[in-house]
């Protein structure tokens, strides 16, 4: 397939301000792809190569580009940055540039689907000595072959910058659509892509095999398995009215979540509760796992926490120190870590997602030889509340968060929220409202002292149904001047001419500046209201909320739901 009919595509996606447009561009176009492309046009549809847990690192920076868009033009780099200067981005660059293209001897063809991704993945595997020169010269020979309106895309691909405004689950519907005829089948597709988080696998199953196809994909070790949540309660008597009777309860830790696979060849990756593979952060981690797992291939998850000499736990803030790509070494022995083992999905050729927790934790006591730096949660299993209670106190003194309530019975929900796991946290006991992960949306211009920057931030919600993202409140509070003077080199990667399509917001709310939603703010509130003013769940609002810290650790999706923020309000 030509990648023009793509390049197409893209442009009725870039002028569409709403959802439900966008999956019928996209249904309709879905339709048409032939069954070999149609992965590889999912991936490009998100403005992406591969599914995002492959991490295929392209590593172009944008001057780079530009010197590729000079050759592919054979005009002088002076000239394209000049170009570049008045346009002020690249893609737009690209299209100017390669409007009078240079006579070549032989002609070169037109670019398809195909050729853009065998270079692009060309590019991704060269390192080393030569290796820019090597990766430019491939970007020119695509370029060349690209249509001037395809160069655009195609530079704002290389430069991770499409910004298109769909994410996997507008994929999914769009394909459900486009294969099924129906979109209520989504949830075919949803139950598959919660075991195979890989929009162009689903994509592929469905195109040459239907539903009975994606009913047959089973978990694989090294492809990430989509992370169960918890469910939260106002009171302990809730508690055991949805898990009646003996119920485990482990600490529910301060750190950051982890999906640890060891392949047959006794590889480990490591995934994040974004499902990227975190494996070169780790690697202290992947030789604990390595030694004290007793076993030849599995899916595990811990909490990773960061611990002191005498082994104490250390906050999460001083954890996110070693999310980094340099001096990784020197900071394993600054912020040792210890990684609290909680599940099984995999052991030696079984999936476990449909065994009970009693069942699961079983075997983790069997493999896991437990040592300071890896072990497993600390659990009571009890069906009394007062033991219950004790154990969250203990925790908080831990300094842990609070507990986590679990299901003997209960089987792992791959990627959803559901009963099996009941979280109880502090700020609850203490009759605080919850805490809010609201994606960044919109920013409105500061007045006074916070001219010249951003003064205030529109937060969301996730529509998990829609999947749209709604308003819930202008977030100013709690944003020092630093952070404040810090935003735009934060935010402005992601800033949009319109709103993006899958954002609903009033009137009232525009702001002076929309972001495709990216970015994550954990925010405290006190009160949940009724509001004429947001979309949040038709009209709710969070009252006096407060800026704590960004969540790097989550993407766009992974925000609060609007659904969470009804029941909040009803409870
Ligand atoms: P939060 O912001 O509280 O982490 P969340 O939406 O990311 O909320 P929840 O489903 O509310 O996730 O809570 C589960 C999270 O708690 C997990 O993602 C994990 O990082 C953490 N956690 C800590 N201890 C445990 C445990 N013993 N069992 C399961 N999850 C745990």
């Amino acid at each position: 397939m030509d990648f023009d009919k793509l390049v197409d595509v893209y442009e009725e996606l870039e002028k569409t301000s709403s959802g439900n447009q966008m999956r019928e561009i996209l249904s309709d176009f879905f339709k048409t792809v032939p069954k070999d492309d149609i992965a590889l046009v999912s991936y490009l549809t998100l403005g992406q190569i591969s599914s995002e847990f492959e991490s295929a690192v392209l590593g172009l920076a944008e001057k780079t580009v530009l010197k590729a868009i000079a050759s592919a033009g054979a005009i002088s780099i002076k000239k394209v940055k000049e170009i570049m200067h008045s346009k002020g981005d690249v893609g737009l660059t690209a299209e100017k540039v390669l409007q009078k293209k240079p006579q070549t001897l032989i002609p070169i063809g037109k670019l398809t689907i195909h050729d853009l991704f065998d270079t692009l993945h060309k590019i991704v595997k060269l390192s080393g000595t030569g290796s820019q020169d090597k990766k430019t010269q491939l970007l020119v020979s695509v370029l060349q072959k690209a249509s001037s309106k395809g160069a655009k895309y195609l530079s704002r691909i290389v430069l991770g910058t499409l910004r298109m405004g769909a994410g996997d689950m507008t994929v999914i519907d769009s394909l459900a659509i486009a294969f099924t005829g129906e979109k209520k089948n989504k949830e075919h597709l949803e139950r598959a892509y919660n075991i195979c988080p890989d929009v162009g696998v689903i994509a592929e199953t469905l195109a040459r095999d239907g539903l009975k196809g994606l009913e047959k994909i089973q978990v694989h070790v090294s492809r990430p398995i989509k992370m169960m949540l918890a469910q939260r309660v106002k009171e302990w008597e809730e508690v055991v009215k949805k898990i009646p009777g003996t119920l485990a309860a482990e600490g529910k830790y301060d750190g950051e979540r982890v999906q640890a696979h060891k392949t047959k060849s006794g590889e480990i990756m490591l995934f994040s509760r974004r499902l990227e593979n975190i494996t070169d952060q780790f690697p202290d981690l992947v030789e604990y796992i390595q030694k004290q797992i007793n076993a030849k291939e599995f899916i595990i998850e811990a909490e990773i926490l960061a611990i002191d000499k005498e082994g104490k736990h250390l906050p999460f803030q001083t954890l996110m120190q070693r999310r980094r790509k340099y001096d990784i070494e020197e900071y394993i022995k600054k912020i040792p870590v210890q990684a609290k083992i909680f599940e099984l999905l995999y052991l030696d050729g079984k999936s476990y997602l449909n065994e009970s927790y009693k069942e699961r934790i079983k075997q983790i006591e069997k493999i896991v030889k437990k040592g300071k730096h890896l072990t497993t949660a600390d659990r009571i299993i009890t069906d009394d509340v007062e033991e219950l209670k004790k154990f969250f106190s203990e925790m908080l003194d831990d300094k842990q968060e609070g507990i986590m309530i679990k299901s003997l019975e209960g089987v792992y929900q791959a990627g959803t929220r559901g009963w099996n796991w009941i979280k109880w946290k502090k700020d609850y006991s203490q009759d605080m409202i919850d805490t809010f992960d609201l994606v960044v949306i919109g920013a409105f211009y500061g007045r006074g002292k916070r001219h010249g920057t951003y003064g205030a931030l529109l937060c969301a919600t996730y529509n998990t149904k829609n999947d749209t993202f709604e308003t819930i409140c202008k977030l100013g509070t709690g944003l020092t001047d630093e952070m404040l003077a810090s935003l735009p080199g934060k935010l402005d990667g992601d800033k949009v001419k319109i709103k993006p399509a899958r954002v609903i917001a009033k009137k009232e709310m525009e702001p002076d500046v929309w972001f495709t939603p990216t970015i994550i703010v954990e925010v405290l509130a006190a009160e949940i209201t009724k509001s004429p003013f947001h979309s949040c769940a038709s009209g709710l609002a969070l009252r006096f909320p407060r800026f704590l810290h960004f969540r790097d650790d989550k993407k766009a999706e992974q925000a609060t739901t609007s659904e969470e923020v009804k029941d909040m309000f009803e409870k």
